[in-house]
This record gives C-alpha cells, structure tokens and sequence, in this order.
C-alpha cells in the first residue's frame, strides 16, 4: 500500500472541486471495499476525499418517490419503515449482502460503486482486464465458478457483487449524479454497464461526479415480493445466483412484475423478456417455468459456472412461488 493523503469534508461543492482538482484522488465513504483494493494493491489513489460528512444521510418521501442519500448505511435503509413498508423488496435484498457489520458501515453509493470479486482481479500476479487492461483474464479457462452467464465478453466474465443493486434494478430505481456542471439523473439499469472491450470500466460514472441519491417511484409491488440468493454459505457469502420477483397480481393474474437476477452478469441483471411474458397471465407454476426458460436465452456457461443454468431458472421459479404465496 502506498502512502497517501487525506482530507475531509462536509460541503458537496468543496467534494467536487476536491476531486476535479487532482486525477489521482478518490472518494472514500464506508471504505468496505476500497481499504481492501488498497492493500492488495490493486488500486492506488494518492489522495482520499472523505465524504462521510457531506449531507447525504436522508431517507423521505417526495411526491410519492423515495429519495435515499447516497451515504445512508445499508442497515439503516434495511431497517427505514418507509422501505419496509413500500419497498419491503429492497429490504430483503439488502438484509442478503454481506454481513450485520458491514452493512453497519457499507453505504448506498459505495455499494453500488463496489468491484467485482474474481480473484483474478484482486490477485496483481495474476493477468486481469480489468484490473490491467490488455493482460488477458485469468477466469476464461481458470477458475470461473462464481462468473457470468449473461452479457460476457471474451475480454471478462466478472460478475457485479451487489444484492442491493438487484433489488433496486428490479424497482426501476433512478440515480441523481452530481458533476463540475450540474446534477443529472440516469436509470439504475443504466448505471452499470456490460464489460465489453473495456472491463476496467464497471459503471457509467464519470471522473469528477458524485452519487448524490438513488430515487425509487412508488408502485403496488410491496405485497407479493421475494429475494431469494442462492450462496455457498447463509451469511458472508456472494450470491451464485440471486433473484428479486415482486408481483402485482389482480383476480390471480399478473397486472405488474419485477424480475432481475444478481450473480450472473457484469451488472444487475433485469428480466425483461419474462416480465413482458408475464403481464396479463395467470399467476402459475406453469407460466413462472415458462418465462424462467424465456429468461435464460442466451446464457453461456464457462465449464465451472455451467451449473448456473439450471440453477437459475430454478432459482427464478422459486422466487416467484414464494411471492405469489406470501398474500
Ligand atoms: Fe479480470 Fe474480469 Fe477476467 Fe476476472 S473475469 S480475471 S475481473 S478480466
């Protein structure tokens, strides 16, 4: 670990030009994931900018959307009764994620802007992407149990970490940015991207912007809802295979669904050719198989995450079983 500097503030505008200032500096918030790139070695910033004062704490209720500051820790949006009570699917997706202290100190910003947990990437022998942009990826033909099946490329095969970011995806959850030039708002779904050619890139978050909050629309998905995370262990574990189902069902049919999966691709994962399958029909075994298979076209497994396909769609039709009973 090399050494670095310091400095804190509690003024968003002083966070920016902080950071707009000096290239080799970056925001620290819970620092659950950064400290550890750090003493690996895998990343190196020169200056740390703590944020953990700026005024960003706030969980309310504005014209029937959720606005949710971007340092608020994961614990305390899990246990916030507005989320319990409209959006009690975030709540299970967050509760999943790592473990009670961690989630104590972890923030909603610093968990979406966690990296991914291949070990080739946090092994610097090893040849990464992501980590060293034209060193090949470790995974491809390595040890890929935990990687991807949706969305890959032949430069990584990574997997985001997130559940919180599931849950979000699948409530079409938006993201306020502040920049040099103003605030802008993007889609969740949109805020991480697809590894492509350029891996080292896990989000579309320019240099210089800050995660100011994450704004979810309400809807009637708070009734039949479930997060179902498939781990080798029940706690302290990332998921294999994740998956948040939220129905709004009406005389036993479907009038609204949410379907994303985590632990399967470079980003959460949204289901949206089994959701369009399901609007309008019945809530059924039969009908929840259907769109599980739907949801898998054009998976690929690596050889050692090839399990991943049938766990998947098992894991999808689980899901939303137990969201249909939960009335
Ligand atoms: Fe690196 Fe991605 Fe390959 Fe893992 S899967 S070794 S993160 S390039």
């Amino acid at each position: 670990m090399i050494n670095f500097q310091y400095v804190r503030t509690s003024i968003v505008k002083t966070a920016l030009s902080l950071i707009n200032k000096d290239p080799k500096a970056t925001f620290i918030a819970g620092g659950t994931n950064l400290v550890d790139l750090m003493k690996r070695g895998v990343t190196a910033p020169e200056k740390l900018i703590d944020i953990n004062h700026l005024p960003l704490k706030k969980i309310e209720l504005v014209n029937n959307v959720l606005q949710i500051g971007a340092l608020t820790a994961n614990s305390a949006v899990a246990e916030n009764a507005l989320v319990k009570e409209k959006f009690p699917l975030l709540m299970l997706a967050l509760q999943s994620g790592a473990s009670a202290q961690l989630r104590n100190v972890a923030t909603v910003g610093g968990n979406m802007m966690q990296r991914t947990r291949c070990g080739y990437f946090y092994d610097i022998t090893m040849p990464c992407n992501k980590r060293e942009p034209g060193s090949g990826c470790g995974a491809i033909g390595g040890y890929n149990r935990m990687h991807a099946i949706f969305g890959t490329s032949e430069s990584c095969i990574a997997v985001h970490p997130s559940d919180m970011c599931v849950g979000l995806v699948a409530l079409d959850a938006k993201v306020v940015i502040a920049g040099s030039k103003g605030e802008r708002r993007i889609n969740f779904i949109d805020f991480h991207r697809l590894a492509g050619n350029t891996p080292e890139k896990d989000n579309n978050l320019q240099k210089g912007e800050l995660i100011m909050r994450v704004d979810i629309p309400t809807n009637n998905l708070n009734k039949n809802f479930h997060y179902l995370k498939v781990r080798d262990r029940s706690s302290y574990a990332f998921a294999l295979v994740a998956v948040a189902a939220a129905l709004d069902l009406k005389d036993g049919k479907i009038n609204d669904v949410r379907l994303a999966m985590g632990g399967v691709a470079h980003k959460p994962w949204r289901l949206t050719a089994a959701e369009a399958f399901l609007k309008g029909k019945e809530a059924t075994k039969a009908n929840f198989e259907a769109a599980a298979q739907l949801a898998m076209k054009d998976a690929k497994g690596y050889g050692e995450n090839d399990f991943k396909l049938k766990l998947a769609p098992n894991t999808i039709v689980e899901a939303l079983t137990v969201a249909k009973a939960k009335a």
